[in-house]
């Protein structure tokens, strides 16, 4: 389990354990923390039948059915697109049958705030009037897309990004990997975002960015070039520039320089905006961006 879910995970099994684990959890946590992993965890330990320190135990039936990704008792919604009220009522109608194997029972929704309206509806009365035994993980990345309905009827918690430090220790250990803190905030702290640019993604990562930046200061790479090969994540290199540009702005010898840098930052956030307009072309805002930058 990652090290910055351990109080949460034991704070609910506890619970469970105690026979007082709220019906609807809701776990917010921004995108790279590793939720989907949290939850399916959280699923298997609560399903067992004999966990040991609040975790599953690996071996019993039930154990090895989750394992098998067949366990009768749970249930996933997990779409890519929004979540349909089909999708709901269908896992719902499910849950209504007595646990076959366990006493208990999970349904887990992934991405909880796709849900359309009418599919949050249907899930309401659930929340309102859970079945006996029947546990509800919802995932989301946002909590303020969520209705507000669904939302007070469900108990929040909420992870937040590890430290500097917490993050530094965690890559040395699982990655052999050494990271700077300017890598760690280009990527909002998010630990499996972090790992996943360092060792999945090196040459458009947040470094390789850089680099292109000081070949573009000493005149051996282009704005143009520079476009070719970033504009698939131009909104993403702008909100770096924007990063760039604040820190320049905190450490400014003068006011002059200080709101020099504002400016600058100021018209990287409206170019951003205009990165997401269809139709707009992407290497041109980037390289008209570079050069103004750089210039
Ligand atoms: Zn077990």
């Amino acid at each position: 389990m990652y090290p910055w879910f351990i109080a949460l995970h034991h704070k609910l099994m506890r619970s469970a354990a105690a026979q007082s684990l709220h019906h609807a959890l809701l776990i917010n946590a921004k995108p790279g923390m590793g939720k989907h992993e949290f939850v399916h965890t959280l699923a298997n330990d609560l399903l067992c039948h004999a966990p040991f320190n609040l975790t599953a135990c690996g071996q019993c039936q039930s154990c090895l059915l989750n394992n098998a990704h067949t366990h009768p008792d749970r249930y996933v919604i997990a779409s890519d697109k929004q979540i349909s009220v089909n999708e709901i009522r269908e896992a719902l109608v499910k849950l209504q049958d007595h646990a076959q194997l366990s006493q208990r029972k999970v349904l887990i929704i992934e991405h909880a705030d796709t849900m359309t309206e009418a599919a949050a509806n249907a899930l309401l009365k659930t929340l309102e009037e859970p079945t006996d035994n029947t546990y509800l993980l919802l995932t989301v990345s946002d909590i303020q897309r969520l209705l507000p309905t669904i939302l007070s009827r469900c108990e929040k918690n909420s992870v937040t990004a590890p430290s500097a430090a917490e993050i530094t220790s965690w890559l040395h250990e699982t990655h052999q990997q050494t990271v700077a803190e300017d890598m760690m905030r280009a990527y909002q702290y998010a630990p499996l975002s972090i790992a996943t640019a360092l060792l999945e993604t090196p040459e458009t990562n947040y470094l390789s960015f850089k680099q292109d930046l000081g070949a573009i200061k000493k005149g051996q790479m282009h704005s143009v070039s520079f476009a070719q090969k970033w504009h698939q994540q131009a909104y993403q290199c702008l909100g770096w520039l924007q990063l760039m540009l604040q820190s320049k702005c905190l450490n400014a010898p003068d006011d002059a320089s200080r709101l020099h840098y504002l400016d600058v930052s100021e018209f990287v956030r409206i170019e951003m905006q205009r990165v997401h307009h269809q139709g707009i072309n992407k290497r041109l805002v980037l390289s008209h961006v570079i050069d103004k930058v750089m210039s």
